[in-house]
Parts: structure tokens; C-alpha cells; sequence
């Protein structure tokens, strides 16, 4: 057995569909059948350009909206059955989620002190307020604040700060997952390694899984053990993060990091970038057959009749494209 075929799946998601309707008759395909999984304990990044399905993934895991199709799995129970206001009131215990704008997630009207203990008081976690206050001086230490913050308002903070009053206000009921949706894309670059720094030592501390959405591959190198690449609503690649920047298997992945920047300058201007033709199609009238195929720059006929499933190439490298399928990889000179 392989070191990843005994860990705990904390998370598994199973052929995911979330439409939206727009207009009368059209129909948004956001996420249409995904599939993967999140262990227990590790950071799976989550990327792909904007619209492509990733933080609507993250919301239906979550259940702030149900799903059309498919199910999600938090340890072995489908967050989506019917639940007594009991398990859901647990399962929101479990599952946290750290907004993308630390400006418009925190109420301006709310001192810091109550929009921590929100989940406090929902959950009953203090018994006086004596402990509501402790539990809050505490959190806000923890995310690299001070009690003198308690009593302000957001408004009186930087956009860092903020986002750490947000990761307070996920910790607060001790949960065991956490989706970060895009959480270090409003901030100054300059703040952004300080805010992944601090949420890789709370997982350490606290064992912690995190589910970290971004837009650009090279935000999630660092913090992610394994990355998912989306496009278009469809899963199109996953594998342990080296292996997955070593060695992109899916020509989108590729496109996506020949274009980050290289320190080396003499290697910057030696290497390829792969430029992609077009925009991304609507999702509401996705092209046939493998949605990439009108920006691919190895599509072949095969590619416009016949949708690539997600299978695995090499050992935990998972890939949706037919230049590694047996039936179809003859179609190409490779
Ligand atoms: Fe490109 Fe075809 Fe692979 Fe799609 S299936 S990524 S169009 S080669």
C-alpha cells in the first residue's frame, strides 16, 4: 500500500454538478462532475482562472448552496443529506471558510470582540462572559493580534489585519476544516507570505485541512501538498504539488506556468511561454468534447467528439486530456 492509499479521506467529492439558471431557459454549468478528495491534515490548493468553478466548488462543499448533482463527503457523511439541526449545527462547527475581501466579509457595525465570538455564542462554547472575553484575547493572539484590538471596529484596520480577524472568527469554534477562498488575493504582496505563514503554523498547531482556492498557480506552490487545476467547470488535472509543477501533464497546466516569472533572468528569457489564443468559452455554452479544446494548442479532431475523463497517468497524478488515454493518444504525434 502507498503512503497516500492509507491516509483518512476528510473530504471526498464525487462527481459534483452545481448549475445556475440564467434567463429563462439557460443553464450556467459552474462545476460539472468533479471529483477529488482532501486528507485529512493536508492543504489541497484549488486554481484556475476566474470562472472556472473553483470557489463555487468550494461554497457547495460548504453548503452554502446545495448541489445539482453529485455528493460531497465529510468524514463518510454527504454534507448535502438531510441533517437534524443538531448534525447541522456540528458540521458548521467543522467547516470554516475565509473570504476572499477582508473588506466586505466583517460587519462595520460589529466590534472585533463579537464578530469572533459569533461562533462562540452560536455554539455555547463559553459559559460566562469572562470565558466569551478569554477565548477572544486568545484568538486574537493566535492570529498575531492584541486584546486592545477587541473593541474596535474593521474599519480601523489594514487589510492584513483584517483577514486575521477573519481567520480568528474560523478558529473560534475549533473547527477541523477550512476553506480559504481566495484569502491573499486582496492583500499587498508585501502581506500576502505573512498571512500564509500564519495560516501554515495554525495547521500545524491545530491539524488543521485546508482547502486554499486561488487564481494563479504561483500563489498555492508553497502552501499546498497537492493542487487541483480547474477550467472551465471541469477538474483537468491533480497531483502532489511538485510533481504537478515538475512535471504538468495537462497542456492548460502548462500554459498556466510558463507563464509565472522565473527569478532567474538568464533562464526567464531562454524559456517558452506558452501563449493561450481566445478567452475563456461561457460556461453556459461550453465547446464539445474537451472543454479546452478551442484554446488547446495540441487539439485534434478526437478532442471537438469526445470529453476527456480523469485518470491517472502516474501514480497520483490525475489528468483530463486524451494524449494519455490508450484509446485516443494515437490521434496524436507524440
Ligand atoms: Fe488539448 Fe485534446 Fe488534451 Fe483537450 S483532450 S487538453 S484539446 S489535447
Amino acid at each position: 500500500m502507498t503512503e497516500t492509499a492509507e491516509r483518512e479521506k476528510l473530504i471526498e467529492v464525487k462527481n459534483l454538478k452545481k448549475y445556475f439558471k440564467v434567463g429563462k431557459k439557460a443553464i450556467l454549468k459552474a462545476v460539472d462532475d468533479v471529483s477529488f478528495h482532501i486528507y485529512r491534515g493536508e492543504t489541497f490548493g484549488l486554481v484556475g482562472e476566474s470562472g472556472c468553478g473553483k470557489s463555487t466548488t468550494g461554497r457547495t462543499i460548504i453548503r452554502l448552496y446545495e448541489a445539482t448533482d453529485g455528493e460531497v463527503l465529510f468524514e463518510g457523511k454527504n454534507v448535502h443529506a438531510k441533517m437534524s439541526r443538531k448534525e447541522l449545527k456540528e458540521f458548521n462547527k467543522k467547516m470554516q471558510m475565509i473570504f476572499q475581501d477582508p473588506y466586505a466579509s466583517l460587519n462595520p457595525r460589529m466590534t472585533v470582540k463579537d464578530i469572533i465570538a459569533e461562533g462562540i455564542d452560536i455554539h455555547g462554547l463559553a459559559k460566562s462572559k469572562k470565558e466569551r472575553d478569554e477565548k477572544v484575547y486568545e484568538l486574537l493572539e493566535t492570529v498575531g493580534l492584541n486584546k486592545e484590538h477587541a473593541n474596535r471596529f474593521p474599519h480601523e484596520f489594514s487589510g492584513g489585519q483584517r483577514q486575521r480577524i477573519g481567520i480568528a472568527r474560523a478558529l473560534a469554534v475549533d473547527p477541523d476544516f477550512i476553506i480559504a477562498d481566495e484569502p491573499i488575493s486582496a492583500l499587498d504582496v508585501s502581506i500576502q507570505a505573512q498571512v500564509v505563514n500564519l495560516l501554515q503554523k495554525l495547521q500545524k498547531e491545530r491539524g488543521l485541512t485546508y482547502l486554499f482556492i486561488a487564481h494563479d498557480l504561483s500563489m498555492v506552490k508553497h502552501i499546498s501538498d497537492r493542487v487541483g487545476v480547474m477550467y472551465l467547470g471541469n477538474m483537468v488535472e491533480v497531483a502532489e504539488s511538485d510533481e504537478l509543477y515538475d512535471n504538468p501533464l495537462h497542456p492548460y497546466t502548462e500554459a498556466l506556468l510558463s507563464a509565472i516569472p522565473v527569478p532567474d533572468p538568464n533562464y526567464e528569457r531562454s524559456r517558452e511561454r506558452i501563449i493561450l489564443k481566445g478567452d475563456v468559452p461561457s460556461p453556459v455554452n461550453p465547446p464539445s468534447g474537451c472543454r479546452f479544446r478551442t484554446r488547446c494548442p495540441l487539439a485534434t479532431d478526437i478532442c471537438a467528439q469526445v470529453a476527456p475523463k480523469l485518470r491517472e497517468a502516474r501514480e497520483g497524478h490525475w489528468v483530463a486530456c486524451h494524449l494519455y488515454d490508450d484509446e485516443y493518444k494515437h490521434a496524436f504525434n507524440k
